[in-house]
């Protein structure tokens, strides 16, 4: 466990804003954790992990736990299921490449996609017509409150969309540690999603692999979302809204043309990218913020804080309210104070 005082938090969150944390303490096994709390005179502390999917809004208040706990362990369960499990901190899409390289297909169409193992649960993470939930068994989690650790079924973490228990404010003392997939050796690949087959058939791939999948997938994600490393960014910054069945309709009376995704619920999805698209936002910059020229759902920081980034939020949400009678909610959590 590496402990260290007052920390600049730059390097550490994909939005490149600066805020310090009183304490960065880096975990890299179990023991690192029962060792930290021992020590610590309050539980109360902030998790990170690659810090792809947060605001900092401020300097922190409470220690930030840095999670590195790494491990990968595959357990066949007959001759075409395993569970694969892997530690919180590795990285995710490493992960999901050592599992498709291995044989174990069922995690391509969320290549690419940044962080870690440990947050991948928090948020359901999703991409290319596949939610992270299909492939998930079990996790397990340290309690901070009681110094325990407990496993959690599917059931358990309440997946729905880009949401689990793990989200809301009152299961912030769960600190995941180690996650496991059900992955197959063959098995159906989704790829009606976007522009999967049309990269596929250019080239010229009539049956593909699973590893097939995640290059194809690899490429759109290239050419379609900006790199946080050039543009600082978290990637869609708001959710689609979902409407009942009876919003919808006198929605669909006022927006004929809008995208839309019935679920199997009876409720349908919105595309929130379109609703701020139409409102003429993409391209232009809030101040230091600047919603990406080609996504209007990415916001970009050029040098701004992470309160510029709040306000921006808060203009274009205002405006798809005043607008389209939607309320957009944000996908990263905010950290510090709003
Ligand atoms: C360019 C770009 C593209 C993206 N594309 C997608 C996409 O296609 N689909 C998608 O779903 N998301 C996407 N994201 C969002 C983000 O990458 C994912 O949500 C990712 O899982 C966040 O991982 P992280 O390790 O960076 O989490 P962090 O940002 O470090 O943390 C996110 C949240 O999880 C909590 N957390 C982190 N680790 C743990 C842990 N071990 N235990 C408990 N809580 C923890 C944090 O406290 C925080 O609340 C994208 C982001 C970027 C920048």
């Amino acid at each position: 466990m590496l402990i260290q005082e007052q920390v600049e938090l730059l390097a550490f969150n994909t939005f490149r804003v600066s805020a310090i944390a009183p304490r960065l303490v880096t975990l890299q096994s179990n023991n690192d954790l029962l060792e930290w709390r021992a020590q610590a005179k309050q539980p109360d502390c902030v998790v990170l992990g690659g810090g792809s999917n947060v605001v900092l809004a401020s300097n922190l208040e409470t220690p930030v736990l840095l999670n590195r706990i790494m491990g990968y362990h595959v357990q066949p369960l007959n001759h075409r299921e395993a569970l694969v499990s892997a530690g919180a901190g590795e990285p995710w899409h490493p992960f999901v490449m050592r599992t498709l390289t291995s044989g174990w297909f069922g995690l391509e169409n969320l290549s690419l996609i940044p962080g870690t193992v440990g947050a991948s649960p928090v948020q359901n993470i999703g991409a290319y017509g596949v939610e992270l939930c299909q492939r998930f068994y079990s996790l397990q989690a340290f309690d901070l409150h009681t110094g325990e650790m407990r496993n959690f079924s599917r059931e358990e973490c309440e997946f729905r969309y880009r949401d689990s228990i793990f989200k809301r404010a009152d299961h912030q003392q769960w600190i995941i540690t180690k996650v496991t997939f059900k992955l197959y050796r063959d098995g159906p690949l989704s790829l009606d999603y976007g522009d999967i087959k049309a990269e596929l058939s250019s080239r010229k791939i009539i049956t593909p692999t699973a590893l097939d999948v995640s290059l194809a997938v690899q490429e759109i994600r290239r050419q379609k979302l900006p790199d946080p490393a050039v543009a600082p960014n978290a990637g869609s910054f708001f959710k689609n809204p979902v409407l009942s069945a009876k919003q919808f309709h006198s929605f669909q009376e006022a927006h004929p043309n809008a995208p839309h995704y019935p679920q199997e619920d009876g409720s349908v999805k919105l595309a929130a990218g379109w609703l701020i698209d139409r409102l003429g936002w993409k391209g232009r910059h809030i101040g230091p913020v600047e919603v990406h020229p080609k996504q209007a759902l990415v916001l970009v920081n050029r040098g701004g804080n992470g309160r510029d980034i709040l306000n921006a939020a808060s203009q274009i949400v205002a405006s798809v309210r005043v607008h389209f009678g939607i309320e957009l909610e944000m996908e990263p959590r905010i950290l510090g104070r709003a």
